[in-house]
């Protein structure tokens, strides 16, 4: 069995959200042809943050960018974004959604932040993503959105510490680059971790190849 993980593709996040990602929108047409190749499941997750979010730079009265201990844990501030409810924290417009098998949540709890789909950034709690994949017998996974330094990279290497075989289609993909180069680098560990990374042109010859057996 095999997924796509599209993950945070939310208005915050692409050009003219309140965190854009430099072209973040240019994912949109190739996820939109993605979602119509033989995945087992498709699932997608927000960012979903409560107002009061400890890495919101702005309920810190700090400059974006800079650190803080967040509950014992180094935070980088970010502007505010994605806020449950609000137009930043929706799917971003274009995206063919009726397609998505279930949605998962991460960035809830206002002191403690999540990158990744599986745990927030502690690994204190689960989203419930691993559970509900092994309740499903998949075993493959396919990643794909924003960012690719951030929540697609921790989230590649969750998956793969929890045994799961993962993929990542670059071009359907893209970074913050906070730093310049950190979307390369952030590629070079997930691959070094053990991740396939892949172009969108090369999915079909892949999956070709994949071997789906349950974990
Ligand atoms: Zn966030």
């Amino acid at each position: 069995m095999r997924a796509l993980i599209v993950v945070d593709l939310q208005n915050d996040f692409i050009p003219g959200g309140f965190l854009a990602v430099k072209n973040g929108d240019e994912v949109l047409p190739l996820i939109n042809e993605l979602v119509h190749y033989p995945f087992d499941l498709v699932i997608a997750t927000k960012d979903w943050h409560p107002h009061d979010h400890g890495s919101f730079a702005e309920n810190h009265g700090k400059k974006v960018g800079e650190h803080i201990n967040l509950a014992g844990i180094d935070q980088i501030l970010w502007p505010t974004h994605c806020v449950q409810g609000t137009y930043g924290s929706e799917f971003a417009p274009g995206w063919d959604t009726t397609v998505i098998d279930k949605v998962f949540y991460k960035g809830t709890d206002p002191l403690i932040d999540s990158y990744s789909t599986f745990y927030d950034n502690g690994h204190r709690k689960s989203t419930g993503l691993e559970y509900y994949l092994r309740e499903k017998g998949v075993r493959n996974l396919y990643f794909v959105g924003i960012a690719t330094d951030y929540c697609v990279k921790f989230s590649v290497l969750d998956a793969l510490q929890l045994g799961f075989i993962c993929y990542v289609i670059v071009d359907a993909c893209r970074g913050v680059d906070l730093n310049p180069d950190d979307t390369h680098r952030a590629l070079a560990v997930m691959q070094a971790a053990g991740a396939t990374l892949l172009s969108f042109k090369d999915v079909p010859e892949m999956m070709k190849d994949e071997k789906l057996h349950e974990l």
